[in-house]
């Protein structure tokens, strides 16, 4: 094995039986018992699939969850995902209003929600597990609060508070990453400066595995693709990527593949481990191993090898498990050629 490692940012598309593999937020095709065994052989087949193509780093592909925030915020609280309130939410990038679920009751950590689904994983795998988890200026910012009116602000740091308990469950357990996706880092520069920072070390405080925080700009969906391919202005890395290079975080992992951010960026996180996307998660077609070669080499220049961990953009939930599966091939083999260029 090289210095190079590799792995996946979360999500990956979920077998046909088990509910729709390209449209996001799809409801499930089971229910019941057969939805439970279904989601257990559907991560044991992820896991594989994964080992399979050479992932270093493994996770369970989100086959549990609906969307990388459902299935996690509504075992906290009741919340309407049928009703959902309309806000003007990711700062209005993408649409002046977003369908957003309604939070009907005050949130409450009675246990790991997770738990039981880390150790299935850890099961079925000896390699290292990670596990994702929403963040709160993220979930603050999708949900509806029904119940306090409270600023996103306050609200983020109620439930960080939860996510930390959470985390440190996981941490305890064996995951060996905790990963906390922070999407909306991209969009709202000036509140991670404010608060939003604060209070993501809040969410990882005496958390004892790696901590591992995923800023993107969203799925590669139509919308998502068409503000990316006209946006030129990557400068809020240069606010946000010091601030966490100033953290506790270990790991961070940026998006650069389908958003030809300026890799330059990368250049304060030289004490940091640093996920790098070489895979555009936007489109079905499949990378060769020399093009994501060349990406890393291109990322070489700001991060050195033994920190650099390749990884897909962001999750592949919304790409056919054909060009998913491709995918993370052509991420272990263009890895697998820069280690060998390195001696490895
Ligand atoms: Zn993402």
């Amino acid at each position: 094995m090289g210095p190079i490692r590799t792995t996946i940012v979360g999500s990956l598309p979920k077998p046909e039986w088990l509910s729709d593999p390209e449209e996001l937020r799809a409801p499930w095709r089971q229910e019941g018992r057969a939805l439970e065994q279904g989601q257990d052989d559907a991560v044991a087949l992820s896991l594989a699939a994964q080992v399979d193509a050479g992932m270093d780093i493994v996770c369970d592909g989100e086959q549990r969850r609906r969307h990388y925030i459902w299935g996690f915020i509504d075992h906290l609280g009741k919340v309407d995902f049928e009703n959902p309130a309309k806000k003007q939410s990711r700062g209005q990038r993408y649409s002046e209003e977003t369908a957003a679920p309604r939070v009907l009751e005050e949130w409450a950590w009675n246990g790991p929600v997770l738990l039981d689904a880390l150790r299935f994983a850890k099961a079925h795998t000896d390699r290292p597990v990670k596990v994702t988890l929403p963040g709160p200026m993220t979930v603050a910012d999708s949900v509806y609060d029904e119940v306090g009116g409270r600023s996103d602000a306050n609200f983020a740091a109620a439930y960080a508070d939860l996510l930390n308990k959470e985390a440190r469950a996981l941490a305890d357990a064996g995951a060996a990453v905790i990963q906390i996706d922070e999407p909306c880092f991209n969009i709202y520069t000036e509140e991670v400066k404010d608060w939003g920072m604060e209070i993501l070390e809040r969410a990882f405080d005496g958390v004892r595995a790696k901590r591992a925080v995923h800023i993107c700009y969203g799925y590669g969906t139509e919308v998502v693709l068409k503000w990316k391919n006209a946006n030129t202005d990557w400068s809020h890395y240069n606010v946000t990527l010091p601030l966490i290079a100033d953290s506790s975080i270990d790991q961070i992992s940026v998006e650069t593949a389908a958003s030809g951010v300026d890799l330059s960026v990368l250049d304060c996180l030289s004490e940091k481990e640093v996920m790098v996307g070489v895979i555009d998660v936007g489109t079905e077609e499949v990378e060769t191993a020399q093009v994501v070669a060349d990406r890393i080499r291109q990322a070489m220049e700001h991060v050195q090898a033994d920190h650099l961990i390749a990884c897909t953009d962001c999750g592949m939930v919304p790409r056919s498990r054909f060009s998913a599966e491709g995918k993370m091939r052509a991420l272990a083999a263009g890895a697998a050629m820069v280690n060998r260029e390195l001696g490895s």
